[in-house]
């Protein structure tokens, strides 16, 4: 993925300024489909349609900003994750990506199961009908009210995360006097890069149950892990069903989940060993990537699905274990291109030499990520085409922060004029799940749209909602 400045094209830049930007797109009114949802596409007349709708029309209608989401789009991912796993794999959608009762009952209906890591987040899926048994509940600090909301729900799975949650989760459950179905999240010493892996000994982070023992190497097994195996079988309102791992996000490649998938299936040989049992579940969790621009070449779910489910055969062949079910969790890769985010031009202030700072009406608010990863984004205008030439631009947001930036580096038509449209594909997920309220932002709608149907999903935030919070 090299990325370089070109030395043609852009206007008022003689020599253009340090940037994560390649050559100009050939054509500047192209949707690029490994960015764009899958029902985008440009009309005669120039402006760009989503789920069959004039995004001119959404934005006259429920104003902007506003996050467009592809129903179609959506529900296609969903049936590819499954199919592609198929009857010997869970998909569990990542719920913190983005979650409404709209999106739990497409995957309801579609087959997915769902992961929550809050109260709030199991609040939503049970009450749009997702059955319990479908839910897992993560989480590295679950409260003891969380805990007893999910066990009381009967949710499917509780991914223990530290010592203290087994006793906790127990305690709750033999009151309640449930068996509660656990898995035992470890982490497996890889740390997943978009195109890498660095193995260290153990983590040094929040999440799980590490497998090495202190400083020790991961294979050595001995560790927390192997430990927490031991708690939580001696606990009878406990029932160990398997080994949860979670290496990281927007991974492109399988060689993390490779290096994850032989130390948990190391695991549950020293399981079986130890304990005479084999566990009959492996969950290798979320993270895989999706195109944010032209750049990014994810794979498809099917080779993923291929790659994971041979990984983790040939492991439990080597170590003559029978082959355990398989769970996946992906979030951002179901729900991340099915959005896009539209916002008005406002502002277009040229700094000669430099770029051109676009600023939108909406921001850090509604698309933290730019800001809080260094994420990128491509952007489009989308009101209508032009044939102008690119001119280097940073999208910013209207927030009192000079990091409030949506899309660092991207080309835009030199024409591009306040009332213009512009979208940011690839927002369905961590964008209206992470927004806030920074400068007291209004936090957008969110708009599902489907064959020539708008549908308000989730509606935009008021200043009553503001002031009804603000009781002093
Ligand atoms: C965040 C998370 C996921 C989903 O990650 P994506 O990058 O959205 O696929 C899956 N599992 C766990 C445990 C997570 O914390």
């Amino acid at each position: 993925m090299s990325r370089s400045a070109h030395p043609a094209g852009p206007r008022h830049a003689d020599v253009l300024p340090e940037g994560h930007y390649s050559a100009p797109p050939a054509d500047l009114n192209a949707l690029d489909p490994r960015v764009w949802p899958r029902t985008a596409s440009r009309t005669t007349d120039g402006s760009v349609t989503v789920g069959g709708l004039d995004v001119k029309d959404l934005a006259e209608e429920f104003g902007t900003p506003l996050y467009v989401l592809d129903e179609a789009d959506f529900r296609a991912r969903c049936r590819a994750w499954r199919d592609a796993f198929g009857p010997d794999a869970d998909v569990f959608y990542a719920g913190k990506a983005f979650l409404s009762r709209a999106v739990v009952r497409w995957l309801t209906e579609e087959g997915l199961n769902l992961d929550v890591c809050s109260g709030g987040e199991l609040a939503v899926a049970l009450a749009a009908g997702m059955p319990p048994e479908r839910i897992a509940l993560h989480g590295n600090n679950k409260s003891s009210a969380e805990i007893r909301q999910a066990v009381e729900a009967g949710v499917g799975r509780i991914v223990l995360d530290s010592f203290q949650e087994i006793v906790r989760v127990a305690h709750i459950a033999e009151r309640l006097g449930r068996r509660q179905p656990v898995q035992i999240r470890v982490t497996v010493g890889v740390e997943a890069h978009t195109h890498e892996f660095i193995a260290t000994a153990h983590e040094d982070q929040k999440f799980g149950l590490a497998l090495a023992p202190g400083g020790g190497h991961p294979e050595a097994g001995g560790g927390q892990a192997a430990e927490a195996v031991r708690r939580v079988l001696k606990l009878d309102s406990l029932e160990l069903t398997g080994i949860h791992s979670h290496i990281g996000s927007q991974i492109f490649d399988t060689s993390g989940f490779e290096v994850a998938a032989h130390r948990v299936v190391g695991l549950l040989e020293d399981i079986r060993d130890e304990h005479g049992l084999e566990l009959p579940e492996i969950d290798l969790g979320g993270g895989l990537g999706i195109a944010y621009t032209s750049e990014d070449d994810p794979s498809e779910p099917h080779e993923i699905a291929v790659s994971l489910h041979e990984i983790v055969r040939r492991e439990c062949r080597a170590a003559g274990l029978a082959v355990p079910r398989l769970s996946v969790e992906p979030g951002r890769a179901v729900v991340g291109p099915s959005a896009c985010t539209v916002y008005e031009t406002g502002t277009v202030k040229e700094l000669p030499g430099l770029r051109t700072y676009v600023s939108v009406d909406g921001g850090m608010s509604d698309n933290v990520r730019t800001a809080l990863y260094d994420a990128e984004y491509s952007v489009s205008l989308v009101s209508r085409a032009s044939d102008a030439e690119p001119m280097l631009s940073r999208v910013v947001g209207k927030h009192c922060e000079s990091g409030d930036i949506v899309v660092r580096d991207a080309f835009l038509p030199a024409d591009l004029a306040p009332g213009d449209l512009l979208a940011v594909p690839a927002t369905g997920a961590y964008c209206r799940s992470m927004a806030n309220n920074y400068n007291h932002a209004l936090r957008p709608p969110v708009v599902s749209v489907r064959d020539g149907e708008a549908r308000v999903i989730v509606r935009r935030e008021t200043e009553e909602d503001l002031l009804r919070l603000d009781v002093g």
